[in-house]
């Protein structure tokens, strides 16, 4: 028994041992070439950086600045002493942005979609994008001026969607979809024509459509008001803007004219907004980036166009316009619009985020207007959302406030006594009784809002920089 023992012991520790040596080589192979490999794609990035070190950290440096939530620093910010300093939200003041300046009005003007802003801080790995010095100083990119990635990108994201449909047209790229509004007035207009294409929309209405075709006052087009005028006259020759959802009061529109040439502005036509019932499918589409990430600054929009005359034509103003549209531009969003698709239906989803933030503002502004006869809002109603795939509340990106009072006749001057600078009626085509309120600014703007807006709608005209009373 012991002897055979002593006689299969080694047989054991040899098998042992050689398992073990196996076992390390695997290992070690693993190591040498496998981890190897691993940490050259990522470590690369700690470690192995050479001309993206210096941006890299410049970058970290000023996002880790504090500007205690009420404003931002950056990179190419007001400089002290050679470091970049907080610029702080309307309001705030200080170094860090911490003192809250009294008397202060609460300016609810623009449609800066500055709410979309966390989304990114919280997806700031993502979001980040490194250009080389010398990343595409040419004037042309992949399809001309036009970023192809970018181009099926785009057309990716409307169909997952669901908002547009846009196989069988052109796409063309603005600096902005401003840009796009009168390229588009231009292509769409009778060339020789005895006389000029009428510019319509229906009231309320984006004062933009107003203002560009009366400053570029062209040949063969002019601004004629409003669609109401025209309903009944056997006039032709019109270009109708219809914007759906409509800038102020965020309702679905369609057009009222028939048979005239349609410029459907969708900018607002994302789930953030508004229920997506069905997809747009006009001959004629704007979208723009600034309401739908938020990058309002980076000045990028884009239209679906059917035909190809007036592709053809578009595409000659903007080559005579600006020859194209920005390649950083397109760089940055190609990552934007590439992130915005893989997070559909994650937790990071940021039409989600944006519904949710939209949902929320519009219902607490409702309660707050709706406790008095003072002030109305526009009636906006849940409806079903093929995004969602289900019934949504409203979340509009503006509030279209009347004056019900006979004696507050200019609703924006009412406000601005108040504390509250909003956009007057009068810029959207309509009576003083109206004024449009921003909800897409940051959260310090629609708190401020909420502030002022109290103690007007409980009835009194004093101004409210007493804000402890809410
Ligand atoms: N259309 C509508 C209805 C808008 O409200 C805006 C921006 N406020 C634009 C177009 C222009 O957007 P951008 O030039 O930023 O793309």
């Amino acid at each position: 028994m012991r002897e055979q023992l002593i006689r299969e012991t080694p047989a054991k520790v040899y098998l042992v041992l050689f398992s073990l040596s196996f076992l390390l080589n695997i290992f070690f192979f693993y190591q040498h070439f496998f981890s190897r490999h691993l940490s050259l794609r990522i470590g690369s990035t700690v470690s192995d950086l050479s001309w993206t070190r210096h941006a890299a950290e410049e970058a970290e440096a000023v996002a880790a600045i504090s500007c205690s939530s009420h404003g931002r620093a950056y990179v190419d910010g007001v400089l002290d002493n050679r470091q970049p300093t907080c610029q702080c939200n309307t309001c705030y003041t200080g170094t860090d942005c911490s003192v809250l300046l009294s008397n202060c009005s609460a300016d609810v003007e623009s449609g800066d979609p500055l709410f979309l802003e966390p989304y990114w801080m919280q997806h700031a790995a993502k979001g980040a994008v490194v250009l080389s010095g010398w990343h595409r100083m040419s004037y042309a990119t992949t399809d001309g001026f036009k970023s192809l990635e970018l181009e099926e990108n785009i057309r990716r994201l409307h169909t997952a969607v669901g908002n547009a449909i846009t196989h069988g047209k052109h796409l063309v790229f603005g600096t902005g979809s401003t840009q796009l509004l009168n390229a588009l007035v231009y292509a769409l207009s009778p060339e020789n024509s005895s006389s000029p294409a009428s510019v319509v929309a229906t009231i309320p209405y984006y004062s933009m459509y107003k203002g560009q075709t009366e400053l570029f006052n062209g040949r063969d087009y002019e601004w004629e008001g409003a669609t109401a005028k025209w309903r009944n006259s056997n006039k032709t020759n019109f270009i109708e803007f219809v914007t759906s959802p409509n800038n102020p009061d965020c309702l679905l529109y369609d057009s009222v004219l028939g048979g005239s040439s349609v410029i459907y502005d969708h900018a607002y036509f994302w789930p953030h907004f508004t229920a997506i019932p069905e997809p747009a499918d006009g001959d004629v589409m704007i979208f723009t980036v600034s309401k739908l990430s938020g990058h309002a600054g980076s000045r990028f929009g884009w239209a679906f166009i059917k035909d190809e005359n007036v592709y053809n034509k578009v595409s000659n103003y903007l080559y005579y316009n600006s020859i194209g549209s920005s390649q950083d531009t397109q760089s940055r969003l190609l990552n934007y619009v590439k992130v915005i698709l893989a997070e559909i239906g994650s937790n990071s989803d940021i039409f989600e985020f944006g519904f949710n933030k939209m949902r929320k503002r519009w219902q607490r502004l409702q309660a707050l207007v709706n406790s008095s006869s003072r002030f109305s809002l526009q009636q906006l109603s849940p409806q079903y959302c093929i995004y969602f795939k289900k019934i949504r509340d409203p979340s509009p990106a503006y509030a279209w406030l009347k004056c019900e009072n006979e004696e507050d006749a200019d609703c924006a001057e009412v406000l601005m006594k108040g504390g509250i600078i909003s956009r007057h009626g009068t810029k959207f085509g309509v009576s003083t009784q109206y004024t449009r309120l921003s909800l897409l600014k940051t959260e310090d703007h629609f708190e401020m809002l909420l502030r002022k807006l109290k103690p007007l709608v409980a009835g009194s005209d004093e101004n409210s920089s007493n804000i402890s009373s809410f």
